[in-house]
């Protein structure tokens, strides 16, 4: 080994979703099967291109002032980034600085233990239940921070606000984040909590029910005082996170509540409808409150239904890692595709 390799930093990535380039039925990385806004085409068409010689507004004012309104919060209870992946690990670089382990559970969306690591945060994962449930007893105990997605990913199991603020209250001596990436799929949000308790950090994103994982915007709200930190470390960082594109286009997006609204009702639509489907396939198919359905079937092997579904041009998601390698996460696509899907599938159990 030479010297200067001793120095490097190794890390283990996170390993997105497959993008690709041939045309296919894209339901492997639950994105929105609806085109954005009508007002974010309209202001792509508007552009004005010279505006981009300029560097964007580090405080991307327009966009947070947009999302305050939105929700009834302060214009200083809101942090953007660049997808809520860069929200999330600025929220881990600036609030889990402690000894102690952050908790999330075992089963749950793979980028936080690649942030831990990447930061060398100590953590411990809680195992979820028989059923695929987080417990919440498992986040009484002492830690350093504690973390999970409602709806979480991959299962789309959701948990009411009750659940989701026992284990806020259980822990007011560090930071909690609600990772709320498919919350509009579900049902209530915990930023209703956050009058009540100053250590909640509430993240969401434009990438799922706003139809504009492309554009990269994702967000936090919580108290002033840690906005106020998160930025120091963003500012510590990068000043410029938001381009001037999906500023003036996030905007537009947050404008249109009707269009944003039946987007989502068709989706959930679709879902409930799949979700029966998958069923009288003989699959299981776990309750779902986000925009995939995470399945099994107790006669044929995930992996090969995987592997034969990618051969037919229908991209689903598989990861063959311990206690779901039988399991398939689907997103939840248009009605067509879904349809498709369910043709393909009805063929290959028959034979
Ligand atoms: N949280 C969860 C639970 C997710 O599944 C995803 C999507 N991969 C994200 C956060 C990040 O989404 P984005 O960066 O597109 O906002």
């Amino acid at each position: 080994m030479k010297a200067y390799e001793r120095n490097i930093r190794r890390v283990e990535p996170y390993v997105p979703g497959e993008q690709p380039q041939r045309k296919v039925i894209k339901l492997n990385t639950n994105e929105n099967p609806y085109p954005p806004a009508p007002g974010v085409r309209r202001a792509l068409e508007r552009m004005d291109t010279d505006r981009l010689r300029l560097y964007p507004d580090p405080e991307a004012s327009a966009l947070t002032e947009a999302l305050a309104d939105y929700y009834g919060v302060g214009k200083d209870q809101v942090f953007v980034g660049v997808g809520s992946d860069d929200v999330l690990s600025m929220c881990f670089l600036t609030f889990f600085n402690s000894e102690k382990p952050v908790l999330f559970p075992d089963i749950t969306y793979s980028f936080y233990k690649v942030w831990a690591e990447l930061y060398r945060i100590p953590y411990e994962c809680q195992e979820l239940d028989g059923n695929f449930c987080i417990e919440k007893e498992d986040y009484y105990k002492e830690n350093g921070g504690v973390i999970f997605p409602n709806p979480n990913a991959p299962t789309g199991i959701y948990e009411t606000l009750e659940f989701v603020e026992d284990i806020v209250s259980h822990n007011q001596e560090v930071i909690v984040i609600v990772d709320e990436a498919y919350i509009d799929f579900a049902g209530k949000s915990a930023m209703e909590l956050l009058e009540k308790y100053e250590n909640l950090i509430v993240v969401q994103t434009f990438s799922k029910a706003r139809s504009m994982a492309g554009m990269r915007i994702g967000y936090a709200v919580a108290s002033p005082a840690l906005i106020r930190h998160l930025n120091d470390v963003k500012y510590s960082f990068n000043s410029y996170t938001m381009n001037q594109t999906s500023l003036v286009c996030g905007v537009e997006a947050v404008k249109d509540k009707a269009y944003f609204e039946q987007t989502v009702k068709r989706i959930v639509d679709t879902r409930e409808w799949a979700a029966e489907q998958f069923g009288k396939l003989g699959f299981v198919c776990l309750d779902s409150g986000a925009n995939f359905l995470f399945v099994t079937h107790p006669e044929h092997d995930a992996r090969e239904l995987f592997e034969a579904l990618k051969e037919a041009g229908i991209y689903v998601r598989y990861w063959g890692s311990r206690r779901i390698e039988q399991y398939l996460r689907v997103t939840v696509g248009t009605r067509e595709e879904m349809e498709t899907l369910f043709e393909f599938l009805k063929h290959k159990l028959s034979r």
